[in-house]
């Protein structure tokens, strides 16, 4: 079975490029992985509960070991309300999510993120310049008379008036979110897209999905929309590459981003891992390729693959397409009982999340001791605003 194999390998190369990364002081680089890992329990220990530690899915096993949370973006979100009392929230996962918490957290709270080179490709495709430009694009193209009207008012694109609602996948940056919230419309994680997706069509006649295209068109056919209903947003063309026409005729228009671990996945790895494990069961994360998923049994967040498999019978294989760190630990977790396969043999590995190290976690937790925060992530007041609306907004819908 190829899950899990590669990552040994993976953390010696990792621990001998530490110091290509974001620097960290000389005492940080050599540690051997059991002083590491007592160190950082007695950090843990000495901070007591002034320290919450939240811990993505997609981190990797010396880390995620030491969270008091795991879980995907939406029940580590739910998690920063349930600890008012805590100081610090150090955040193990990407950029994103470390700002969603900051948004969340009540105004003593720091939160910090372990390694600050730790992003997302796929949050890094939407910049809030290029979604103000399709805003005002869209109403041009949408509502002329309204534009007409808000560019002699000075305001062009800035109202919630018109025929479109956004809604972001909580991989994005604050300041999209908070756009996106004074826009009257809200956050969605792969949790909760389909009701978020209901949300908005209840609002507008059309909805405008950044960033992930392949999360919104997977969503939105699986709760029966055609594809001929949906069109895709280029940002990097005028007027998205789209036509008045198609944009009339749209119910769903999709901002062209995506996440470079999912799209590696293909339709070829299901019929392969079909022919090699007679009667395996193909689960997908729905920021996979359409064809990829259409080709597969099942598909559904991080917490819905986990629960399907952890629920599913006795007996039962699985090929799963999500990071392999998470697959990797379920695979183990329900062994002998089941057996789970990742469906690229090769494991797809979010590169941004694995920066996050045992070694970045310890040092920003014996300086929390030490009375010194570092790398802390701090939203502008002036997006805090309305990101928050966006993301109880979220929150609501479930
Ligand atoms: S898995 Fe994809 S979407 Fe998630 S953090 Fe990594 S690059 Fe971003």
């Amino acid at each position: 079975m190829a899950t899990g194999t590669f990552l040994p390998v993976l953390n010696e190369v990792e621990k001998a490029s530490i110091r290509e990364r974001q620097p960290l002081p000389e005492a940080y680089l050599d540690l051997p992985d059991e002083e590491m890992a007592l160190r950082i329990a007695a950090a843990r220990a000495a901070l007591g509960d002034r320290l919450v530690i939240l811990g993505h899915h997609y981190q990797r096993d010396e880390v995620i070991r030491f969270a008091d949370y795991t879980g995907d973006s939406f029940k580590l979100a739910q998690a920063v309300s349930q600890h008012p009392q805590a100081d610090y929230i150090v955040f193990c996962g990407v950029h994103f999510m470390a700002e969603s918490a900051d948004v969340l957290a009540r105004p003593h709270q720091r939160i910090i993120l372990p390694d600050l080179a730790a992003g997302c490709s796929m949050a890094d495709m939407a910049a809030p310049d290029q979604l103000e430009t399709c805003w005002a694009e869209l109403q041009q193209m949408l509502s002329p008379a309204l534009s007409e009207r808000l560019e002699l008012a000075g305001k062009p694109g800035s109202r919630v008036e018109g025929r479109v609602v956004p809604v972001t996948y909580i991989n994005s940056a604050a300041s999209i979110k908070s756009f996106v919230g004074e826009q009257g419309g809200t956050i969605c994680t792969s949790s909760n897209a389909a009701a978020s997706l209901e949300w908005g069509w209840e609002r507008k006649e059309k909805i405008l999905f950044l960033p992930d295209q392949h999360l919104g068109r997977n969503t939105a056919w699986k709760m029966g929309v055609p594809l001929d209903q949906m069109v895709v947003w280029d940002p990097f063309e005028p007027f998205g590459g789209l036509t008045k026409d198609e944009l009339e005729h749209a119910k769903l228009i999709l901002w062209k981003g995506h996440c470079s671990v999912h799209v590696r996945f293909t339709a070829k790895q299901i019929e392969q891992v079909r022919r090699e494990h007679p009667g395996i069961k193909v689960i997908v994360h729905p920021e996979v390729p359409f064809d990829v998923l259409r080709a597969a049994d099942d598909s559904g967040s991080t917490e819905y693959i986990l629960k399907t498999v952890r629920d599913s019978a006795p007996g039962s294989k699985w090929a799963v397409a999500t990071e392999v760190h998470l697959v990797h630990r379920l695979a183990e977790e329900v062994a002998p009982d089941k057996t789970v396969v990742s469906l690229d043999q090769f494991g797809c590995l979010c590169s941004t999340m694995f920066r996050v190290s045992p070694n970045h976690l310890l040092w920003v937790l014996d300086s929390l001791v030490d009375g010194e925060v570092v790398n802390e992530i701090v939203v502008p007041e002036e997006e805090k605003k309305w990101a928050k609306i966006a993301l109880d907004r979220m929150l609501s819908i479930t």
